[in-house]
């Protein structure tokens, strides 16, 4: 199974939709694998968000990233990246398609509620960052066979 890493950003708790946006992907049929509530150390979102370094909005998204906390989640899944992108949305708020989480519950393009990896590389790196080994659960949901077809 693929596992992928998605913050439930400031925004996303400050507004109240921790459960909601959560529950999107337990409805879907995505593992929650690992689940905590943190405020980012300045050296994590550093890392987290290297890739952007220099680009113009790059110090404003690490203030707002480490500015209250956010929930982190591992999901597990056949495909996982690539369905919690989807479910995700567009990027900016004011773009993404209602039906996508981002479309449904925000227009701003900086304050967009959720980041998910957007490659498997990017996940393991993602995943390493902000979860310990111990801290990742394997279990195994007894309707699996049902959601992947396996009967
Ligand atoms: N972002 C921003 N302005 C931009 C582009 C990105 O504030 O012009 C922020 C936004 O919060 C976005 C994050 O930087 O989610 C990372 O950007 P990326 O292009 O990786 O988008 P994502 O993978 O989050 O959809």
């Amino acid at each position: 199974m693929e596992k992928t890493l998605i913050i439930l950003k400031p925004d996303a708790v400050q507004r109240g939709l921790i459960g909601e946006i959560t529950s999107r992907f337990e409805k879907k049929g995505l593992q929650i694998v690992g689940m905590k509530l943190m405020t980012i150390p300045a050296s994590i979102a550093e890392q987290h968000y290297a890739p952007h370094k220099g680009k113009p909005f790059y110090e404003g998204l690490v203030r707002f990233m480490t500015c209250s906390p956010v929930v982190v989640l591992a999901l597990a899944g056949k495909d996982a990246i690539v369905i919690a992108r989807k479910m995700m949305g567009a990027t900016f708020g004011s773009k993404a398609e209602p039906g996508t989480i981002r479309g449904d519950y925000g227009v701003s393009n900086a304050y967009n509620l959720i980041h998910g990896s957007d490659s498997p590389e990017a996940a393991t790196k993602e995943l390493g960052l902000f979860f310990k080994a111990d801290e990742l659960q394997t279990w195994k949901p007894t309707i699996q066979e049902w959601v992947y077809d396996m009967t």
